[in-house]
């Protein structure tokens, strides 16, 4: 297989939550290729492709697919020039922002390297390709789509993230790896009227910008310095012109958390500062919240993390292995390990150009100059970045899958 033609064709095709048809469609053809028994159609788009090689245990290793309404402004050949129209007929733009692309062509790259090596080991190989990790909780949906009826139940779930790390790094962190995030869509309502008698309505911008505002002391206020947590107010919306006054007006919340004593609170002090400023303006109608995704905190199991991070070092060399520390990022692959009832190990794979990074971290402007995941300038380095997510996936996945010359499971020398 051609990787890197993978790679870039792929990343020309982008293609939103629950509509990776065009990418289903190429994973599921290359998996038959490659002799995997394939199951299409989970949670609409999700395929997954089984390898029986014998006795031993059940290794998943899982891709995400799908990319962000986002107008790509990289400039390099491949970039993304797709669109689709939304419920309002506007075109909207499409980018691998996130680099799904790169995790989809790192599984492929990993799955025809271990079928290629069967006679080496033994257990069975299950290669997850998700729909719809952006939103809309692809992994929830797979599960309560009869995914583990179809599919033998893993011992292990392993998967991998590319992130603004130089290329060639690679590394999990134990425990609580990224946070936990709660999103949600809350419509507060005031009366509408004319821009010049104010008396006449309820100001739903002046009660929205109080809340916005008021928002802000959660975290700084109510939780302990200790804790981490975040509050965005990432949209707000209201209006339609300047001499009237809206009726109502719509925020769009995410709130990021750690540990489950920090996300209630958190939660608690984000709806009572929402009921109490919608009363303090007196408005007529109590505020309406939506839940949007709801993933929890991404846990890597710390025994099995320890030894996939042993099992990188080996094979890279320690100098190679990240030690990332928790991100404030969210991701819904933990849902496929709890519906397992398995240990999960995710890590973080370098995609940058390790020279502008090193470059940027002694100038102090990495924030500036290396553009992050969801950005419209990301672009993970091909290589080494696709050669060493193929190995990591290999590496980690080898070490549950047994040698096939005898019993306990393959180590490295
Ligand atoms: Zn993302
Ligand atoms: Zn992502």
């Amino acid at each position: 297989m051609d990787l890197e033609a993978l790679y870039r064709d792929l990343h020309s095709h982008p293609e939103l939550a629950f509509t990776e048809h065009r990418t289903a469609g190429i994973v599921a053809g290359h998996l038959a290729d490659l002799g995997l028994e394939v199951h299409t159609g989970i949670a609409t788009t999700g395929v997954v492709g089984v390898l029986r090689n014998g006795a031993g245990p059940t290794v998943l290793l899982r891709a995400d697919m799908d990319a962000l309404p986002v107008r790509e402004q990289t400039g390099l050949p491949w970039a993304s020039t797709a669109t689709v129209v939304d419920e309002h007929g506007d075109a909207v733009p499409l980018m691998h922002a996130c680099g799904h692309d790169i995790h989809v062509t790192c599984l492929l790259g990993a799955v025809e390297a271990l079928a290629a090596a069967r006679a080496e080991w033994s257990g069975t190989l299950v290669a997850l390709f998700q729909p719809a990790e952006e939103q809309g909780g692809g992994a929830q949906v797979m599960v309560e789509d009869g995914l583990y009826e179809r599919i033998p139940v893993p011992d292990i779930v392993l998967g991998q993230h590319v992130v603004p790390h130089p290329a060639g790094m690679v590394g999990a962190h134990p425990g609580a790896a990224l946070a936990a995030v709660d999103t949600m869509e809350v419509t507060l309502h005031g009366r509408g009227g004319h821009g010049s008698q104010p008396e006449t309505t309820i100001d739903p911008v002046v009660m929205a910008a109080a809340t916005v505002m008021r928002l802000q002391t959660v975290v700084s206020r109510e939780v302990s310095p200790k804790d981490t947590a975040v509050v965005t107010v990432g949209s707000l919306h209201a209006g339609t012109k300047n001499n009237i006054i809206a009726a109502e007006a719509t925020l769009g919340i995410s709130v990021r958390s750690f540990d489950e004593g920090v996300r209630q609170r958190v939660l608690a002090g984000v709806d009572r500062i929402i009921a109490a400023e919608s009363q303090a303006s007196g408005a007529p109608t109590a505020p309406e919240m939506e839940w949007g995704e709801r993933y929890p905190v991404t846990m890597n199991d710390p025994e099995a993390t320890a030894r996939v991070n042993a099992a990188f070092a080996a094979a890279f060399g320690e100098e190679h292995v990240l030690s990332p520390g928790a991100l404030s990022g969210s991701e819904d692959v933990g849902n496929l390990a709890t519906a397992a009832g398995a240990p999960l190990v995710y890590w973080l794979l370098g995609g940058s150009d390790p020279e502008a990074v090193r470059a940027a971290v002694a100038a102090g402007t990495v924030d500036r100059d290396i553009p992050t995941n969801h950005s419209p300038f990301f672009a993970p380095l091909p290589q080494p970045t696709i050669d060493t997510g193929v190995r990591a996936l290999v590496v980690a996945a080898r070490e549950w899958l047994r040698s096939s010359s005898d019993g306990p499971a393959a180590e490295h020398s």
